[in-house]
């Protein structure tokens, strides 16, 4: 059974609630301030260890208070810890989040994940059968070097380009196996995507992004579920119907999953049917880190 080695962002998400939003340079009441860790890279790894894949995170954290709840909490979920270094040159990645009207606003702050870097992926110790995975939260070069040595190593790697950007064709040739939903898709493609796309139209972008003929593409679809290009083979998995409360972090939960099932040997089909039931378990509860489902309650969903 191989390990997920993830490269990421970890951050702590603050959120204050309140009855409506400040305007520009007023002040007003809240209700309830929150502390949620996140971070796509965290979010991750924590599915991957809930469903029992033996997880690394590599990433950094600030030397202050965040740093140290956020390590007790990954440490608590079963995540190996050790390729994550403090760095006093940046504070903790933190997002500043103000829900209101059922709308919210975002400001984030890198801080310690703008400096993962090259060398933070160079000693992580990878073997053949291992899963890489990263997401677009860390700088891309740093992911191109995890993506390079993997691949020299044996490992698969897996890209989550999210939140969207565009990358060279250098990196893109590095990924076995893309997951994105159909915004990332389009950006990629040069195209425009919606969610009410049809699937020949969504593998037909997917075709054209392809960086080599063994390359997997996985494209996301919310409650539609997910598809996928594997080489010449076209894989569809239809959504759940579930009531679905909150879908943050769903996309994470899929990605966790999909590396904890690749590691463990699992083939790419029943890899994606098991990742679209753990999302589907997440999106029930709310929140990102505490709605990752356990192995147990995905098996019960699937029989
Ligand atoms: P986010 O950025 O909110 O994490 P995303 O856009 O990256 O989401 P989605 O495509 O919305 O990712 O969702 C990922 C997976 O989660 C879907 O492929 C599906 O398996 C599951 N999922 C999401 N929303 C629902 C839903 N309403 N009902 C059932 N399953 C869902």
């Amino acid at each position: 059974m191989g390990r997920v080695f993830v490269a990421g962002s970890i951050n702590m998400d603050v959120v204050a609630t309140a009855d409506r939003h400040p305007r520009v340079g007023e002040t007003v009441a809240g209700k309830q301030v929150l502390y949620f860790p996140g971070g796509k890279g965290a979010n991750q790894a924590v599915a991957a260890s809930r469903l029992g894949a033996r997880t690394t995170l590599i990433g950094r954290l600030g030397k202050d208070l965040f740093g140290g709840e956020l390590r007790t909490f990954l440490g608590a979920q079963g995540i190996d810890l050790g390729a994550i270094r403090e760095t006093a040159e940046a504070h903790t990645g933190t997002a500043i989040i103000t829900v209101a009207e059922a709308d919210n606003t975002i400001v984030v702050i890198p801080g310690s994940n703008a400096l993962v870097g090259v060398d933070d992926v160079a000693a992580v110790p990878l073997a053949k059968g291992d899963v890489a995975v990263s997401q677009f939260e860390i700088p891309l070069p740093t992911i191109a070097a995890f993506f390079r040595r993997a691949r020299d190593i044996g490992a698969t790697t897996l890209l989550n380009p999210a939140p969207a950007q565009t990358m060279s064709s250098e990196l893109l040739a590095l990924i076995d196996i893309l997951v994105l939903n159909e915004t990332e898709l389009g950006l990629l493609a040069g195209v425009e995507l919606s969610d009410s796309d049809e699937a020949a139209r969504i593998l037909d972008v997917a075709r054209k992004l392809q960086a080599r003929e063994d390359q997997t593409i996985c494209v996301t679809l919310g409650k539609r579920g997910v598809l996928a290009l594997a080489g010449r083979e076209e894989i569809s998995v239809q959504g759940r119907v579930v009531k679905a409360v909150d879908t943050t972090g769903a996309g994470d939960c899929f990605v966790g999953a999909l590396a904890a099932q690749l590691a463990d040997g699992v083939d790419l089909r029943a890899a994606l049917a098991f990742a679209n039931a753990a999302a589907s378990i997440s999106v029930q509860r709310m929140g990102a880190g505490p709605s990752m489902p356990t192995a147990a309650e995905v098996a019960a969903v699937l029989n």
